[in-house]
């Protein structure tokens, strides 16, 4: 609990500087926080507007987080923050042709390499479509859709 505590004054004495924004639509902030389960603690706001919410974060999310919220929801906006209190969208995260690599998603075909319990490579995917999101194993060439990559993160 000691810990906890130090922990949230070292949140709050930086909250005055970088933050990130996260826009999402209504249906999906479920989702998000599931993904977010370890920094849930530091939402700081969740507003309300149209049908999205925009969650506010004190830091800068990870690569892997942020990529975790792309495959969720591909139309999410994600603007960072800075200490001078200038908002600028972070693109770049999704993008047709780009790699996704490490333990974020995994092929769900049994068979690839990927999925051997003994000596599991890196999963790797390229990103063939981005709306409707569709992505394809480097290994074996399964192409995995949106609907399924939901359906995993949301478990994790
Ligand atoms: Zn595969």
């Amino acid at each position: 609990m000691t810990q906890r505590t130090n922990k949230d004054q070292r949140q709050t004495s930086k909250q005055d500087a970088r933050k990130t924004l996260i826009e999402i639509s209504g249906g999906k902030t479920p989702y998000l926080l599931s993904i977010l389960k370890d920094q849930t603690p530091y939402v700081r706001a969740t507003v309300q507007w149209k049908d999205k919410d925009v969650l506010e974060l004190p830091e800068e999310l990870s690569e892997e987080t942020l990529t975790k919220i792309k495959l969720l929801e591909p139309r999410a906006l994600i603007y960072f923050v800075s200490e001078d209190g200038k908002a600028y969208e972070k693109t770049g995260i999704l993008e047709e042709g780009k790699w996704i690599e490490g333990r974020i998603i995994y092929c769900p075909n049994k068979n690839c390499v990927t999925a051997q319990p003994k000596e599991p490579t890196r999963p790797k995917f390229k990103v063939v479509k981005k709306d409707p999101l569709i992505l394809q194993c480097y290994y074996c060439g399964r192409y995995i859709d949106h609907s399924a990559i939901v359906a995993q993160i949301s478990q994790l």
